[in-house]
């Protein structure tokens, strides 16, 4: 209930209880006044009594003084007396017109009467006296006639005194207890008038307003500091505290929805620059497995709940290759393109748990729900970004998914650029006839090379212009790819083989002291010269070449190459189709 109701209440109770209080005042200021009329009618009808009694004797003492003494002023006094007596009498008939009871009523009804007959009896005694008969008229006024009529109407007033006597006594009574059952009723309901306001005040001001107050100014204070944690108890009041207090837990409310909702935002921005930052390494990447490592480091922390991989397809484009991996994903590290539906279409895939839609068959069970996301670039497909959700946290790919599909365009950007990068330094150190590493790769190995002993083959054809001149360019040009072709294999797993210039080549052996060169150049020399070479179904005769072989460790004082030019000179010189060492003359 509402404070203002409860006031309204207690100020209606408060009145009607102040009204009957009032009311009961007045019936008992009423009552008094009751109280007062029965004693003045008391009053009344004894004082006439009284009179009338007095006037009775009086004229008696008159009338019997006068036929004593025969003095008139006692015969005036009888008249005078008679007089009065009567006024009396009629006083109380009055008297008995006003509200006496029946026997009241009665005797005030029969005592002018009873005075009449009195007076009657006195004026005929004194009638007689003035005739002439003393004897009589004394005879009478001291007769017991006289007696009995005296004694009756003095008898009646009496009665009529006991009577009225015990009326006034009820009517007296009756007043006073009606006025004092109003005084109490007057009394209890001021009594009840300050207890309801007294309580009204006390459950008003400390129950409903105090306690709830001081808790809620605590309340307040705590919000104010941010404090959102607080606890806002349950204010069941339906009045102005209770709204105040419903008020304070909507602004709670609002307070840890504003929390919420800026915990959010800082953690979505710390994930963009965690997007961002990963994006710029990614662009700084110049290989694969820096490109693996950096999205591994990198997603997790945007992405905690996901666990994943990164894919890269294979140079024969059979196979998609894990280059890295992060939370311990359980897919398949290693399947055909054609095991993911991402891959066939072209677009991310999600595969459901709930077998909604089609499930790629490189997930596991344990691996769903799980998104491939295909890596493409220009329209062509170089990877793949997998990830799956980790059984505590549902929903995480829907969450991250808008992000995931950004980064995969990006990450798709950056492996064509490596996939571009990576065949522009294929072109820049290989030569484009032979395949062979050229010569700048050769400087490259010579300046990269440590102070291990290092071996150098300088190989030559011999006679090989006259395989142009005989058969053709393009003849020559096949000539040139068989004996790299030859020499690649030879010295395969051994060390590196270089297309030095127009028909020459170099070999160079890390590790290996000028005998094993030697071996290896002998090896070479006489695989080529037992291989036939043809050229568009027509044998090209015999092609031999000829090698210079020095080592770092050979004891001659000049830079490597330039010794192994110099014995594959000195085998020119002396016949071609031989292996000549540096530290042997021609
Ligand atoms: P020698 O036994 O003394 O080495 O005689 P040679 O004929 O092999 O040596 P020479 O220096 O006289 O001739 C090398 C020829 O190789 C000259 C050049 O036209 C030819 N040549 C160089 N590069 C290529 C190439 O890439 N393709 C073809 N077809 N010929 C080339
Ligand atoms: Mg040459
Ligand atoms: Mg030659």
């Amino acid at each position: 209930m509402k404070i203002s109701t409860i006031t309204n209440w207690a100020y209606g109770v408060t009145l009607v209880l102040t009204i009957l209080s009032g009311g009961a005042m007045f019936v008992a200021v009423n009552r008094a006044e009751g109280e007062r009329i029965a004693v003045q009618d008391h009053l009344a009808i004894s004082d006439a009594a009284n009179d009338l009694a007095v006037s009775v004797e009086t004229i008696t003492a008159a009338a019997r003084l006068y036929v004593m003494r025969g003095e008139e002023r006692f015969l005036k006094a009888f008249n005078s007396g008679s007089d009065d007596e009567h006024r009396g009498a009629t006083h109380l008939k009055m008297l008995a017109d006003s509200d006496p009871s029946a026997d009241e009523k009665s005797i005030l009804e029969s005592l002018p009467d009873a005075a009449g007959a009195l007076d009657t009896y006195e004026a005929d005694a004194i009638n007689l006296y003035r005739n002439g008969d003393a004897a009589g008229a004394r005879s009478l006024l001291f007769s017991d006639e006289h007696e009995r009529h005296e004694s009756d109407l003095l008898n009646l007033v009496r009665q009529l005194r006991a009577l009225v006597t015990a009326r006034t006594q009820g009517n007296l009574d009756k007043a006073r207890l009606q006025a004092d059952i109003a005084a109490m009723a007057a009394r209890i309901m001021l009594g009840l008038t300050a207890a309801v306001f007294l309580g009204v005040l006390y459950f008003i001001l400390k129950r409903r307003v105090a306690t709830p107050l001081t808790t809620m100014s605590g309340i307040v204070n705590r919000l104010a500091q941010d404090d959102f944690a607080v606890d806002v108890p349950l204010v069941r009041q339906h009045d102005e505290i209770g709204a105040m207090s419903e008020a304070i837990n909507i602004f709670r409310v609002n307070g840890l929805e504003r929390e919420r909702l800026h915990a959010e935002q800082t953690r979505d921005q710390q994930r963009k620059d965690l997007i961002l930052q990963m994006m710029h390494r990614v662009q700084a990447c110049q290989t694969h497995r820096e490109l693996a490592e950096v999205v591994a480091r990198f997603i997790p922390q945007v992405f905690p709940s996901l666990a994943g991989r990164l894919h890269a397809l294979s140079d024969d484009r059979k196979t998609m290759e894990s280059l890295s991996e992060w939370s311990a994903p359980v897919s398949g590290k290693r399947f055909s393109p054609d095991c993911c539906w991402g891959l066939r279409r072209g677009r991310p895939h999600v595969s459901n748990r709930n077998y909604s839609d089609v499930c790629c068959q490189h997930l596991t069970e344990g691996g769903l729900p799980g998104l491939c996301i295909p890596l493409s670039a220009q329209g062509e497909t170089v990877g793949l970004l997998y990830l799956e959700e980790h059984e505590s946290e549902a929903s995480a790919l829907d969450t991250a998914r808008l992000y995931l599909e950004i980064i995969a365009e990006n990450l798709g950007l950056a492996i064509a650029n490596l996939h571009m990068r990576d065949r522009l330094t294929l072109l820049a150190s290989r030569d484009g006839l032979t395949g062979l590493l050229n010569r700048r790769a050769l400087d490259a190995a010579l300046a990269d090379a440590g102070h291990g002993v290092l071996s150098a083959l300088m190989i030559d054809i011999d006679h090989f212009k006259r395989f142009n001149d005989l058969f053709s360019h393009e003849a020559g040009d096949a000539v040139m790819q068989t004996v790299a072709r030859l020499l690649d294999a030879a010295v395969a797993g051994k060390g590196s083989t270089y297309r030095y210039g127009g028909e020459e080549f170099t070999v160079l052996l890390p590790g290996r002291q000028l005998a094993a060169a030697f071996d290896c150049a002998e090896t070479i020399r006489q695989t080529i010269a037992t291989t036939s070479v043809a050229y568009r179904g027509q044998a090209i005769g015999p092609v031999t070449v000829s090698i210079g072989v020095a080592s770092t460790t050979d004891g001659e004082d000049a830079p490597l190459l330039a010794k192994a030019d110099a014995a594959l000179l000195r085998a020119k010189q002396a016949g071609r189709n031989r292996t000549l060492l540096s530290t042997e003359p021609g």
